[in-house]
């Protein structure tokens, strides 16, 4: 009963406040399509600063180098802050993907220099960001792929995953990513190690997703469904947790609103922190604490303290005292924060 880290195994008592769900390297900028009006795409392929801020706040794809995150000093030192507001361990689920593909190195580079426990994730993301070589790859391989991450290294390097995910599904499920999950499910059952998916953020498509998942041998108790704050479909949320997963809440932090003229990647709008807090007190007072975990997925310059965000402490810095101000107690934060991913990441 332990959990694999960067530097080895730790026991899950060890874990301390769990972060379940960020990214050492990020990008969709490739994704997104410039403006048509001169003025928002000088903007859009300008930097982030104070001037574009509150643009960002408002619509983070206005700037194509907000989603880049290519800047890993500054990445390190921020996650530390969360080591410092009393955090413990950091799971990064940037997978192998082939266009943001992760460094192993460099996460493990984040878990000497922050202190921190640090765990990798295994697994394909989103259709678009796969690369062609899952067409030519059967199910079975994509399993030994990732059951050598597991087992015996990343790489080619003797780093272990300790998690598998985040596994891509999109608005409908394609059948490259129904591929990828079907892998990454026999390897959960295989490997007992949790499951993070990916659910598409403004519909149902999760459930789909699960049962896909649950019919390839994938343990619902091991799985977690990601992104389920970003609307709030509270109907949507009790439907997952009756089934025994895991709901995450994932976006603290993530408060966007953009209009008709300056959608072109985000589709809605992102609930705020408080109305996320307030739908927590409800799923606890109907007897759900168990199943839920909770992280930031920081995947925006935006959201780090360098350009004017809460950073990867926000969770602890700003959430928990908010979750009070609900009648959240310490001790149920407590459970949410440090106990569930523990069981979680525990194999
Ligand atoms: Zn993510």
């Amino acid at each position: 009963m332990s959990v694999m880290t960067m530097l080895g195994e730790v026991d899950k008592k060890e874990l301390g406040v769990v972060l379940p769900h960020e990214h050492s390297c990020f990008g969709v900028s490739e994704f997104l399509t410039p403006y048509d009006d001169w003025e928002m795409e000088k903007t859009f392929n300008g930097e982030v600063t104070l001037e574009t801020l509150g643009l960002l706040t408002r619509n983070p794809y206005a700037v194509r180098a907000n989603n880049i995150m290519d800047c890993p000093d500054v990445l390190i030192d921020e996650i530390f802050q969360f080591k410092k507001a009393g955090g413990g361990t950091w799971v990064d689920l940037s997978g192998r993907r082939r266009r943001f593909s992760r460094n192993i190195r460099y996460t493990y580079e984040i878990a000497l220099k922050t202190g921190l426990h640090v765990v990798a994730g295994t697994s394909y993301g989103l259709d678009q960001n796969m690369g062609k070589s899952v067409d030519t790859k059967t199910v079975s391989e994509l399993v030994d792929e990732m059951l050598t991450d597991i087992n015996v290294g990343i790489d080619g390097t003797d780093f272990k995953a300790g998690v598998i995910g985040e596994v891509g599904t999109g608005k409908a499920i394609t059948a490259r990513e129904y591929k990828a999950l079907e892998a990454a499910s026999i390897v959960q059952k295989e490997s007992g190690l949790g499951l993070q998916i990916h659910a598409y953020l403004y519909n149902r498509e999760g459930l789909n997703a699960l049962d896909f998942a649950k019919k390839h041998g994938a343990n619902p108790e091991k799985i977690s469904i990601n992104h389920v704050d970003v609307c709030l479909d509270m109907e949507y949320i009790y439907m997952l947790l009756d089934q025994g997963v895991y709901i995450e809440f994932d976006n603290f932090g993530k408060e966007f609103y953009c209009d008709a003229r300056l959608r072109n990647w985000l589709e809605g709008r992102f609930a705020y922190d408080f109305e996320r807090v307030k739908a927590l007190k409800e799923i606890i007072d109907r007897g759900y604490i168990k199943q839920i975990l909770l992280s930031s997925d920081l995947c925006l310059k935006s959201m780090m303290h360098k350009w004017g965000g809460w950073g990867y402490d926000h969770i602890l810095t700003n959430i928990v005292p908010m979750m009070q101000d609900v009648g959240i107690t310490k001790e149920q934060a407590n459970v949410m924060l440090i106990d569930n991913p523990a069981d979680f990441l525990d194999r």
